[in-house]
């Protein structure tokens, strides 16, 4: 298990898997205001690649044709925020996606716990540290606590995926996630062009 950290962009040649587990690191909560900062990707194979992403990066080839490419799934926790953050850094449309956030708020409405650390602690024994989240993601150089938080983020989404999705089966749940998170990359540009709450398109 190991952190492999990268400047711009995935190194060439580097191949994922077709379920890529995602996670941003941002300056803040508002995708259109704070930068994105560093980029975390898993296959789900216990080892994560952290793509720090320089101030005024427009483009990352690898990084843009993966998030692009039809026949990898995109795995987020609260994807809407990371899809939207690589939309307005890159201009990408990152799809297809799931989202364990989406797919834990429709099938758990039993509780109102639906954060990754919450989540992995009950589905996959593991309890990651949070304490890193607000941290100065913008620093050229990360200390290993960060590293090692940003790789917590992605290196357990699969397991919490393959934890989830028979509760969505069983609970005949499946079909309505898989339109929400079809329409995730549509969300991510509504939060960005202004429709987000309360101007939410939904809401009255
Ligand atoms: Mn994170």
């Amino acid at each position: 298990m190991a952190n492999f950290l990268h400047q711009n962009d995935l190194p060439d040649g580097l191949d994922l898997g077709p379920v890529v587990a995602i996670d941003t690191e941002t300056m803040g909560l508002d995708p259109r205001r704070d930068r994105l900062c560093l980029v975390q990707l898993s296959s789900g194979d216990g080892n994560a690649h952290l793509v720090q992403i320089a101030r005024g990066q427009t483009a990352a080839p690898n990084l843009q044709r993966m998030l692009t490419d039809p026949k990898v799934l995109k795995l987020f926790h609260f994807g809407r925020f990371d899809v939207a953050a690589l939309q307005k850094a890159f201009g990408v449309r990152t799809a297809p996606v799931w989202c364990t956030k989406i797919a834990s708020k429709l099938i758990r409405t039993y509780t109102d716990r639906h954060g990754l650390k919450y989540l992995l602690m009950e589905y996959v024994g593991v309890d990651v540290s949070k304490a890193q989240q607000t941290s100065d993601w913008g620093q050229a150089t990360l200390t290993e606590a960060q590293k090692d938080y940003a790789a917590s983020d992605v290196l357990y989404l699969h397991k919490l995926k393959e934890a989830l999705e028979p509760i969505l089966v069983r609970e005949g749940r499946l079909a309505l996630a898989q339109q929400c998170f079809d329409f995730l990359p549509a969300r991510a540009e509504l939060d960005l062009l202004g429709w987000d709450e309360p101007n939410d398109l939904f809401h009255h």
